[in-house]
């Protein structure tokens, strides 16, 4: 069933990821197109929060879909975890007339929106804008794709170096509860150890591999590390490895921010035009308090309440792989 929903309001929050310039140009355009009124939230929920909200034209998102970063801006809100920021919040929404959310961000966002509905009648629809590629309900994030090839390329690079030199590195990419990133460019530039968080580390089964490895004269250039690896990083392993092997010439990389900026990669402009079009059309439709995801390339809706709890697993045929491939 339609409805008579004729304001709708657009953040970006939490951590930015390329590809959220994108889904905002797609909201912004599809609601027009519908007759909406669209309002650009200026960073995330502190905006709300603040009144800092303007109403945006098909113009306004002109020329932004090759841009990284989010030209609504984004910000981590404290005030929102409190009820009494949560009321300003919604207090500033009734002044624009604003009756619908998008919001673009990673899980925290989720969290924050699934509490802002449940206490106001005000529907949000959730799109997932994260490198980090870890919220369950889809197959891929806005961002993720373009990080990760940001990723390959800089550890390709790396790899020349360390080839030169026959050196070891060990370099760090970002991934503070999700090893993704570090999965998808370990795998796809021949790194001969991933480490993740969602798996415990054995560094003596590491240090093991790396003797073994040097005994047969096999040459191992690089370790992809993700940040929230449990054994502490990229620089904590380095001091261990520097330890138990002295005489391994072993350099640290830490990729750090350069994964979030750039340009977008076609595939996350596609998946956040895809997305952003879908979410004006859920609260044109009704459905509401849905995260929406994709699922074997057909849009997933999967309620907020859900998104939330369920984080994606990584199965352990990635590790084999890895293992396999790296011998
Ligand atoms: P991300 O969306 O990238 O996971 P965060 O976890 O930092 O980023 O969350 C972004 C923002 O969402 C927070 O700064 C806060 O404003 C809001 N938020 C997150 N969790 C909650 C919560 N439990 N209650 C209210 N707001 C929340």
């Amino acid at each position: 069933m339609k409805n008579k929903i004729k304001r709708i309001g657009v953040l970006t929050s939490g951590g930015d990821s390329p590809g959220m310039n994108a889904a905002i140009r797609a909201v912004v355009r599809t609601g027009i197109y519908h007759g909406l009124e669209v309002y650009g939230i200026m960073r995330g929920y502190s905006g709300m929060v603040d009144n800092e909200i303007q109403k945006l034209e098909s113009r306004s998102v002109a020329n932004i879909i090759q841009r990284g970063g989010t030209i609504l801006k984004t910000s981590r809100c404290k005030e929102f975890f409190e009820p009494g920021g949560r009321k300003k919040a919604f207090d500033n929404l009734q002044k624009h007339g604003i009756e619908g959310l998008v919001i673009i961000g990673g899980d925290g966002s989720f969290r924050g929106a699934q509490i802002f509905s449940s206490e106001y009648d005000i529907p949000c629809i959730g799109l997932p804008g994260t490198i980090d590629k870890d919220i369950a309900g889809t197959d891929f994030t806005i961002g993720f794709d373009t990080a990760v090839n940001t990723a390959v390329e800089a550890i390709d690079k790396i790899r020349d170096t360390a080839d030169a030199h026959d050196r070891l590195f060990i370099i760090e990419v970002m991934g503070r509860d999700a090893g993704y990133i570090a999965l998808h460019s370990g795998i796809s530039t021949g790194a001969e150890h991933i480490l993740i968080p969602e798996k415990k580390t054995s560094v003596i089964d590491l240090i093991a591999s790396l003797q073994e490895k040097e005994k047969r004269k096999k040459l191992v250039n690089m370790i992809v590390v993700a940040e929230g690896e449990d054994f502490g990083g990229a620089d904590e392993l380095a001091k261990h490895i520097r330890k138990e092997m002295p005489n391994q010439d072993l350099r640290v990389c830490i990729l750090g921010h350069i994964q979030r900026g750039g340009s977008p990669s076609c595939f996350d402009r596609v998946i956040a035009s895809r997305m952003g079009y879908h979410a004006v059309e859920c609260l044109i439709e009704n459905t509401h308090n849905v995260f929406i995801g994709i699922v074997n390339n057909k849009m997933n809706y999967m309620p907020l309440n859900e998104a939330v709890k369920k984080k994606q697993r990584i199965s352990e045929e990635w590790m084999k792989i890895v293992k396999i491939l790296a011998t």
